[in-house]
């Protein structure tokens, strides 16, 4: 594997590859590696003849700064996961690199509604910081396949949008399936920092999503809503929110649509740890 931190460096080498006929996977990570990464590598891998990780935490989608701060760094470990999952180029920047001219000097770009609700309102500013540095790796990569994780629904979707935005017309977005625990919590590099006691409750959030999806027939959503908050309370959660929505717009639904795409979504915190998770049915 081939490892860059220079932009300049990198779209030089992609370049050259790219004229030799090679076909551009991209997987873009924030490192502290698990096997929900190392699933979208194992896809890039199947479909593209050169694969190419990004690891950056990047500032600007962080409107916690204790998140950002606290935010688990395994850079060796991660190295040679990629390896061993045979992926051929890791991009692993440094802050000054990826916002040469500051922070607010890097194309913001406008989401709409989709900034507004769930994880936008939750998080300000998180989708602008998120579309800001997707945006420019796309640049700098170029890829022909984006692959990202099902585990960050809205974040499919607002990239979804940003690369229509960008015009990338040729660019194919991958959305793979949430890699879960036994339990069935989503894996995440956030669960390492949770205890034992907080991990063995997080199981929860997905005993929940299948709750949510098993009643489509038989219950009110708010009912089913209600239980579900009522569960998460007792195990030790704040509840951000436990949502139904229109699956293809992430409308939010007051109760089950029949015949329609829908998605749960759950967002909770133990401790200091904020989980995320959704169900698609
Ligand atoms: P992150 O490092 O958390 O920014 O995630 C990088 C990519 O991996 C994003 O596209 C995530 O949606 C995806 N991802 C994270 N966790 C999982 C998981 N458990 N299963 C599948 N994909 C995941």
């Amino acid at each position: 594997m081939v490892i860059f931190k220079y932009a300049v460096e990198l779209n030089k080498y992609i370049s050259a590859r790219r004229a030799n006929g090679a076909q551009i996977g991209f997987v873009p990570t924030m490192g502290a590696l698990h096997e929900g990464h190392i699933s979208l590598i194992g896809k890039a891998k199947a479909d593209n003849t050169l694969v190419i990780c990004s690891i950056f935490v990047n500032p600007t989608q962080f409107d916690d700064k204790s998140d950002f701060e606290k935010y688990p760094v395994t850079t060796e470990d991660d190295i040679e996961q990629l390896i061993d999952a045979g992926c051929d180029v890791l991009f692993i920047p440094s802050v000054d690199e990826m916002y040469p001219g500051g922070v607010s000097s890097v194309r913001g770009y406008d989401f709409g509604y989709l900034e507004q609700l769930l994880e936008g309102l939750q998080r300000p500013g998180h989708f602008h910081g998120v579309g800001q540095i997707v945006g420019r790796l796309l640049e700098i990569v170029e890829p022909q396949f984006l692959y990202l994780g099902q585990k960050d629904y809205q974040q499919c979707m607002v990239i979804t949008k940003l690369v229509a935005m960008m015009g990338l017309y040729e660019l194919k977005v991958v959305i793979c399936p949430t890699v879960r625990e036994p339990d069935g919590l989503a894996m995440s590099s956030r669960n390492r920092r949770l205890t034992e006691t907080q991990r063995a409750r997080a199981g929860v959030i997905y005993q929940c999503l299948v709750s949510i999806e098993s009643k489509r027939d038989t219950s009110d959503f708010s009912v089913v809503q209600k239980e579900c908050m009522e569960l998460l309370v007792a195990k030790g959660f704040v509840v951000d929110y436990v949502a139904l929505a229109h699956a293809r717009t992430l409308q939010p639904a007051g109760n089950y649509l029949k015949g329609e795409p829908m998605v749960a979504l759950i967002a909770a915190r133990i401790g200091e740890i904020r989980l995320i998770d959704n169900m698609v049915f």
